[in-house]
C-alpha cells in the first residue's frame, strides 16, 4: 500500500478494517472491488493496490455493516463511522452521484477532525510562488511562460509532477522521453486521429509537437488533472461536468468529441477538463478492474515509481530546476543525450 497521497504528498496513515481505531478515510465498493483511501488534506481519492484484494474489501463490508454509524446517506453510496475510521461504501451508483461524492466539497464538513484550516488552505488558496522555487528552495520570478498559463497558480506541484514521470517514455520524434517543460503544460491538446485519441505534446528535448496514443500518457495526465482541478470542487460544477459526460453517452465518447475539438487543455472550459479528468480516472479504473486492480491501476504504479532515471530525463530535470524554461535550440541542450 503507498503511504503517501498522489496529488499533494501528504502521509496517509496505515490502516487496518479489523482495527478501525485509526483516523482515515476509506471509500469501497464492494460490487466491483474497489477501494481508495481518501487523503485528509486534499481528499482526492488514492486508488489502493491490494494484495488480498476481497479479504480487505470484505472487513470493510463487515466493518461497515455491524459497527458502522451513518453520518450521509445518498441514494447509492453512505459515508459511516465506526470508531475513527470512516468508510464510503460505494452501491451501484450512477456517475453523477459517483462524482458529486468523489470530486465535490460536499463530504468537507465530516473529515476526521472537521475541516481543518489546512485543508481549506490547501484546496482553496493558490500554491504560490508562481515561479516554483530554484533546487535550493528559494522563489523563483515567475518566467514568461508562466506568467501567460492559466495554471500557473499550481505550477509548484504541476513542476514536481512532471519532473517525476514523462508523458511518455518516448518521444516519437527524437526518442527521448517525452518530456513536457511544467510551463508549457497548458498546451497539451487531444487529437482524435486513426485508432483513438492522442494527446500531442511539445517534446522538451527536440522541441517537435508528437502525438502519443492517449493511453500512454493518460496516468501522468490525470494525475496533472487532478493538479489543476483541485480547487473547482463545487458541487453545481462537478454536476456540470458529469452531464457532459452523460450527454455524450460515456467517458469514451466524451474524450472522442473532445478530440475532434483539438483544443488545447488550456483553453478547454473548466466544466470540460473537470468532464475530462473524471472521464479519464473512469477508463483507467475500469480497464484495471478488467486485469487486476493491484497491478493495473496506472496511477498507483507511479505512485510507487521512484523518479524516472532514464537517459536524459535528469538534465531535463535539472535545467527546468536551475535554467527556467530554455528548450534545446537554447545553447544548453543536450544534443548528446538524443540515441
Ligand atoms: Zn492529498
Ligand atoms: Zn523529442
Amino acid at each position: 500500500m503507498s503511504s503517501y497521497c498522489f496529488f499533494c504528498d501528504e502521509p496517509l496513515a496505515a490502516f487496518d478494517p479489523g482495527d478501525p481505531s485509526g483516523e482515515v478515510r476509506l471509500a469501497f465498493d464492494p460490487h466491483l472491488g474497489r477501494l481508495w483511501q481518501v487523503c485528509p488534506r486534499c481528499t482526492r481519492w488514492n486508488p489502493v493496490p491490494l494484495e488480498e484484494r476481497w479479504e480487505t474489501l470484505e472487513a470493510c463490508e463487515r466493518l461497515a455493516t455491524r459497527r458502522g454509524r451513518i453520518l450521509v446517506e445518498g441514494e447509492h453510496l453512505t459515508l459511516l463511522a465506526a470508531g475513527g475510521t470512516q468508510l464510503i461504501r460505494v452501491g451501484e451508483a450512477l456517475r453523477l452521484e459517483f462524482s458529486d461524492w468523489r470530486y465535490s466539497r460536499r463530504l468537507d464538513p465530516h473529515l476526521p477532525g472537521g475541516p481543518g484550516l489546512l485543508t481549506r488552505m490547501i484546496l482553496d488558496l493558490p500554491e504560490s510562488p508562481a515561479g516554483g522555487v530554484t533546487f535550493h528552495g528559494v522563489p523563483r520570478f515567475p518566467d514568461l511562460a508562466w506568467i501567460v498559463s492559466p495554471f500557473q497558480e499550481h505550477a509548484r506541484l504541476l513542476t514536481a509532477l512532471l519532473l517525476h514521470a514523462p508523458l511518455a517514455d518516448a518521444c516519437p520524434s527524437c526518442g527521448a522521453p517525452l518530456a513536457v517543460e511544467p510551463a508549457a503544460f497548458g498546451g497539451v491538446r487531444l487529437i482524435r486521429e486513426g485508432a483513438g485519441p492522442r494527446l500531442v505534446a511539445t517534446c522538451a528535448f527536440c522541441g517537435v509537437a508528437s502525438a502519443v496514443p492517449l493511453r500512454e500518457g493518460r496516468a501522468v495526465l490525470r494525475a496533472a488533472l487532478a493538479v489543476v482541478g483541485r480547487s473547482h470542487r463545487d458541487p453545481e460544477e462537478i454536476a456540470g461536468a458529469a452531464t457532459l459526460l452523460d450527454g455524450a453517452g460515456g467517458a469514451e465518447p466524451f474524450i472522442d468529441e473532445l478530440g475532434r475539438s483539438e483544443l488545447t487543455l488550456d483553453v478547454m472550459d473548466t466544466d470540460e477538463r473537470i468532464a475530462l479528468a473524471i472521464g479519464l480516472d473512469e477508463e483507467a479504473e475500469t480497464e484495471a478492474l478488467e486485469a487486476e486492480w493491484r497491478e493495473a491501476e496506472e496511477l498507483a504504479a507511479i505512485m510507487d515509481d521512484e523518479l524516472t532515471e532514464v537517459p536524459g530525463f535528469e538534465e531535463f530535470r535539472a535545467r527546468v530546476l536551475e535554467g527556467g524554461q530554455s528548450f534545446p535550440d537554447d545553447a544548453d541542450a543536450s544534443p548528446g543525450t538524443r540515441p
